[in-house]
């Protein structure tokens, strides 16, 4: 869905499901070879223990039937990951996943709050007076006039938005 395991300053895995499902796009699947060659991901199949742990957690929360292979195994490769001693964060907007998680007491994560490059890569600013424009919608600068540049949005600068405003 956008996520980029190369933008992450943390240890990231993903199961084969999942890889399975991204090998029919081209975008993700090129990010993810260049994940695993760099080690930046490590795809693992999860323990058959964790797998019936997650199946009997959504039994009981009733939400088995909207749960897919690749969430099972999710959630169930971060019960492993926490078994090791490691402190899993999912990341995941499904609302089954995060309800799941809930409740085996993994912590998760919307995608959105990670960065996605396809929707948030571009900062606009204007060379002149240095304002910045966080929308594409507008080709010149509100203040001087001079036709706008983008240059890529990096999470300092983020942070740091409202200097120039
Ligand atoms: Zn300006």
């Amino acid at each position: 869905m956008g996520l980029d395991p190369q933008g992450l300053n943390f240890e990231s895995y993903s199961v084969p499901e999942v890889t399975d499902e991204l090998r029919e796009q081209t975008g993700p699947s090129y990010r993810l070879a260049i994940s695993r060659s760099s080690g930046k991901l490590k795809i693992q199949s999860p323990t058959s223990a964790s797998l019936q742990e997650v199946l009997e957690k959504a039994r009981i929360l009733g939400d088995r039937v909207v749960l897919s292979k690749a969430d099972t195994s999710v959630l169930a490769l971060a019960l492993d990951l926490r078994r090791d001693g490691k402190t899993p964060v999912i990341v995941s907007d499904d609302y089954a996943v995060q309800n799941v998680a809930e409740g085996i007491s993994i912590a998760y994560q919307p995608l959105a709050t990670l960065g996605i490059r396809e929707k948030f890569s571009w900062v606009y600013y204007c060379p002149a007076c240095f304002r910045r424009y966080a929308q594409a919608d507008l080709q010149i600068c509100s203040v001087c006039g001079t036709k706008l540049k983008r240059k890529p949005l990096h999470k300092q600068a983020a942070k740091g938005r409202n200097a120039n405003e």
